[in-house]
């Protein structure tokens, strides 16, 4: 398989092909998969977009990453190479098979915690765009035990529970608290479930959605709804979260709006 592939890749460079067979070459440990094709260009888009909208709003800094799946290939997502998110364009975008493996990297390289994304994808079909971030208000609700609960109506998401991934605990192991590898991706992925945010105790976060807008949607509103819980708990009364019923209503007339807040977003994100 490995010499199909190196065959085909140098097809065509007869000299060259003679120099690379000479050079002491180390290959990959695996051959890069194959490309699904191009996706959707304004996938593409809306994945830059994403990115500068995701710092804009206080989610993502010079760290963190948001990904989309593949629009015609459901075991393919997409994400930018390794490099910060608010310098992002439609170049630095890479396509990479659910193993978290880039189907052509060309010298560029991958985000350390990518594997957060292909095994999040492997465990959630429903599941259409993951963004992981540091965003700071949310951290405290990782380490003290205390739940993040929707205090109003625009965190309606969080209703469901949100889960603590505590990265010693589930791998037995002391790590440098990156989500490195693919089974760390898989246990992360374990503690997320069915939810739609799973906390990493002394990390950051990550947020699913059904699409793009939703994910960067519910990113923006953890972030805000942890601030002020946070605030109302500072207040010292008794706190009223949404009721589930309030919660389910709540967001099902939350979501028929999303495309408002990320037109505005996206405008102003790609204008920068
Ligand atoms: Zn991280």
């Amino acid at each position: 398989m490995q010499g199909m592939v190196r065959r085909s890749f140098i097809a065509g460079a007869g000299a060259v092909a003679a120099a690379v067979a000479a050079a002491p070459v180390r290959l990959p440990a695996q051959p890069s998969p194959a490309t699904a094709g191009p996706a959707d260009a304004k996938l593409i888009e809306d994945l830059v977009a994403a990115n500068r909208i995701l710092v804009g709003q206080g989610v993502l800094d010079g760290y963190g990453h948001v990904s989309a799946r593949h629009d015609r290939a459901p075991d393919r997502y997409l994400m930018a190479r390794s490099v910060a998110p608010e310098l992002v364009a439609a170049g630095d975008i890479m396509e990479y098979d659910l193993d978290s493996n880039p189907v052509d990297a060309r010298g560029r390289t991958s985000y350390l915690e990518r594997f957060i994304h292909g095994e999040i994808y492997k465990a959630r079909p429903d599941v259409k765009a993951v963004v992981h971030s540091h965003s700071p208000s949310v951290i405290p609700f990782g380490v003290t035990g205390v739940p993040l609960r929707p205090l109003y109506h625009m965190s309606a998401f969080l209703a469901g529970g949100v889960p603590v991934f505590d990265i010693r605990a589930a791998s037995g192991e002391m790590t440098d608290m990156l989500v490195r590898t693919p089974a760390l991706g898989r246990l992360l992925a374990g503690s997320l479930g069915g939810a739609a945010v799973v906390l990493m105790r002394g990390h950051g976060n990550v947020v699913v959605g059904a699409s793009l807008p939703q994910a960067v949607f519910r990113a923006v509103y953890t972030e805000v709804n942890a601030r002020l819980q946070a605030q109302a708990t500072g207040l010292g009364g008794q706190i009223t979260f949404l009721d589930p019923e309030e919660a389910r209503k709540a967001e099902a007339s939350i979501e028929g709006t999303l495309a408002r807040p990320w037109e505005l977003w996206k405008k102003k994100a790609l204008a920068r």
